[in-house]
């Protein structure tokens, strides 16, 4: 095993410049414990971007896992593949959803989504109502659509041109009607992460959702970060009592694989034919099976597990010197303070603790099976470094 200076020294010869990172490697964990090459343990306040749904060496995920590798690896999209049916049929019984797509990742299931909202629109009403209405603030992914409909400028900085039919809104009906004059969908994250961990308001959502439906403008919802329990619910649009059209997954949707799923609810499930669309990886039998696995152990049960360790962080947070708000919902956590959020986040490090931030906000996605000791344990972290 290399030490960490060797690993770092590779790591800046070899690999793009695209990361700012943390000073340590990992090499192995259990739960939300991982263990660095320096053989320091740290606990998990992050699962890897809300990607190790149950942590680290989770035993039937592994099992689940390694038994697909001892029958096939990848199956073409010209044959069929049982572990991608099954987690197909999981996903539509779980959400009322009537088919699925599969890719590899949160951006790729965005642009099918965006894809299939401009068929829809095309085939019912013809050329002229193409855009996509995105809000301020949101985060799509990093292919040059899914980047064009992030609503950040700042992600918009070197890459023109952008491809267009994209109209950005303020979170306010109002905004996104004005924006949606030409509109075939709008895509929210009911929760959003990366913009810096806020729920949309329920009027809101539930306005929008009326308005999309009166227009026949899809609802895309993308919960590549807030889906899969990460709220409480299997996905956080259910929080807001409203059912979208096309949903997004990917992150935690296989445990640690890479998987994207696009969701079509009634009326955009025969949108797509063959042809249209297509990803060589997408549902590739070994993420797949990872998936069953995860999406099958989130019962109603699990889910109150989760509402309940959502619960006993916040209350512990907010009693928590240097905390001003604690946001979010479910085990997606926004800590809103006065320090600059990444001295936070390597102070935490330095203690054994990992977590995340984004922009001004210090950000807990910590695996959904974390075990109260190692809430406990990072918790008493927090409250060293925050105060
Ligand atoms: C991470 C993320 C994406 C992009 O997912 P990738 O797998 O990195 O392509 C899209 N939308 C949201 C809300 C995300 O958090």
């Amino acid at each position: 095993m290399d030490d960490f200076e060797t690993i770092k020294q590779l790591d800046e010869t070899y690999l793009a410049h695209t990361y700012g990172r943390y000073p340590v490697a990992f090499e192995g964990g259990e739960g939300a414990t991982l263990y660095g090459v320096d053989g320091r343990e740290y606990v998990d306040f992050g699962a890897g971007i809300a990607v190790n749904l149950f942590g680290v060496n989770d035993p039937e995920w592994k099992a689940a896992v390694k038994g697909q590798l001892d029958k096939i690896q990848h199956v073409s999209n010209y044959y069929y593949s049982e572990p991608t049916v099954r987690l197909a049929e999981l996903l539509c019984k779980k959400t009322g959803a009537k088919r699925v797509f599969f890719g590899n990742s949160g951006a790729e299931a965005n642009e099918c989504a965006f894809k299939t909202a401009r068929k829809y629109s095309f085939m019912k009403y013809g050329a002229g109502r193409s855009d996509i209405v995105s809000l301020n603030g949101s985060f799509h992914g990093r292919t040059l659509f899914t980047l064009t409909a992030t609503g950040q400028d700042e992600f918009h900085k070197y890459f023109d041109p952008f491809a267009g039919g994209v109209k950005y809104a303020d979170p306010n009906l109002a905004s996104v009607k004005k924006a949606a004059e030409k509109a075939c969908a709008v895509v929210i994250e009911c929760v959003q992460g990366e913009g810096g961990v806020k729920a949309l308001s329920a009027e809101f959502v539930r306005a929008l959702a009326a308005f999309c439906r009166e227009r026949d403008i899809l609802l895309i919802c993308d919960e590549v970060q807030c889906g899969m329990g990460r709220t409480g619910k299997f996905c956080a649009y259910e929080n807001y009592g409203v059912v979208p059209d096309i949903v997004t997954l990917a992150k935690g949707l296989a445990g640690g694989l890479p998987i994207g799923a696009c969701l079509f609810f009634a009326g955009t499930e025969n949108v797509l034919q063959p042809g249209d669309h297509g990803s060589t990886f997408g549902g590739n039998p070994v993420a797949c099976a990872g998936g069953i696995s995860v999406v099958s152990r989130i019962t109603d049960e699990f889910l109150l597990e989760v509402q309940g360790k959502s619960a006993y962080m916040r209350a512990k947070l907010k009693g928590f010197d240097g905390v001003e708000e604690v946001t979010g919902m479910g085990l997606m956590i926004g800590i809103h303070i006065k320090k600059p959020a990444k001295e936070v986040a390597k102070k935490c490090l330095e203690r054994g603790l990992l977590v995340l931030t984004a922009h001004d906000v210090v950000r807990l996605l910590p695996p959904l099976n974390i075990t109260k000791n190692e809430m406990d344990d990072g918790l008493s972290v927090l409250k060293e470094v925050l105060k």
